[in-house]
């Protein structure tokens, strides 16, 4: 099974026509219809904008020449907004100073294209710029991706724990992290060498990948360290999920040394509700939950629910 089931960014791509010209929406929604992309439209500069940061389009063709706010001024609040500011912009204008050129291409546009345009090399042009602005994504994606599980890595875990907990501070969802640590590990690299160890590792991130949701997030943290976060999942439902993670390493017969099985330890921190933990002491506590799980034998899931404390014991991790 391939590991891209849990990537980001696998819909088909999205074009966002801003401009005030009806005609000009209905001649791209005619003439571009059969391309691989799907083609959203505002007709002002201020719903340009809002719909920008609601689509997030892959790419956007913007006009310079509107009524209220104009293209200058999109490509302002565009550049302006974290969330929208790699979003390339290619203007298509009716201006043609040089000046107005210039402008464009210094408050971040990537292309120019002077109306009237042929629609060939518009097409040719939004090909262009949907290649390059994939190619960018995707080495962005590998730069988070570690390169012999094919997980997310450390940097991306980081990130995304970051975004799932301020995420669940908003709207008091659940959330669930466990962190899993395979036992005895270096005695299987000591044992039967590297490559074994590999095939191990591996090995055990594809079975995670095959028992996990579609929205679970697994990362290798590092070395024979995993992290799974689970989010609008309570504790409940994840131990469920650990468990059979847990069974499928224990019963799995190993080529290289059948006579060796693997296990795995698991400590696990959930909430189904409100819950005061800060995301630091949350992994604080799962390292914790993760080391009581070894120090009563290995091979179990240790668990806590971090909605059921009060808020004081809570916060004291
Ligand atoms: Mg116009």
């Amino acid at each position: 099974m391939s590991s891209t089931g849990q990537y980001e960014h696998e819909r088909a791509p999205v074009i966002l026509l801003i401009d005030d010209c009806e005609d000009v929406h209905r001649l791209l929604k005619t003439r571009l219809s059969r391309e691989a992309f799907e083609l959203a439209g505002a007709l002002g500069g201020e719903e340009g904008v809002r719909l920008a940061l609601e689509i997030k389009p892959t790419i956007i063709l913007l006009d310079l020449d509107m009524p209220g706010v104009d293209g200058f001024e999109v490509l302002r609040s565009l550049k302006d907004d974290p969330d929208a500011s790699d979003i390339p912009v290619l203007v298509i204008s009716g201006m043609h100073s040089p000046h107005d050129k210039v402008t464009a291409f210094d408050l971040g546009a990537v292309d120019y294209i002077t109306k009237p345009f042929d629609l060939t090399e518009l097409r040719m042009r939004v090909r262009s710029a949907l290649r390059m602005r994939q190619l960018v994504l995707m080495l962005a994606q590998k730069a988070q991706i570690d390169g012999l599980t094919g997980l997310w890595n450390r940097a991306y875990f980081d990130r995304r724990w970051s975004n799932e907990t301020s995420r669940v501070k908003r709207c008091d969802g659940a959330l669930s992290l466990a962190l899993l640590d395979l036992d005895h590990f270096k005695t299987i690299n000591d044992s039967y060498g590297h490559p074994a160890g590999d095939e191990v590792l591996q090995t055990f991130a594809q079975q995670m990948l095959q028992e996990i949701r579609q929205s679970d997030v697994a990362c290798r943290y590092g070395g024979e360290e995993f992290a799974i976060i689970m989010p609008d999942t309570g504790p409940g439902h994840a131990v469920t999920v650990c468990e059979r993670i847990r069974e499928r390493l224990e019963s799995t017969v190993w080529a290289r040394h059948p006579s060796r099985p693997l296990t795995v330890s698991v400590g696990l921190v959930g909430t189904s509700g409100p819950t005061l933990v800060t995301p630091k002491k949350w992994l604080e506590r799962v390292d914790k939950l993760l080391y009581d799980a070894k120090s009563r034998g290995r091979n179990r899931v240790c668990v806590a629910d971090v909605a059921a404390e009060p808020p004081r014991m809570a916060d004291a991790g």
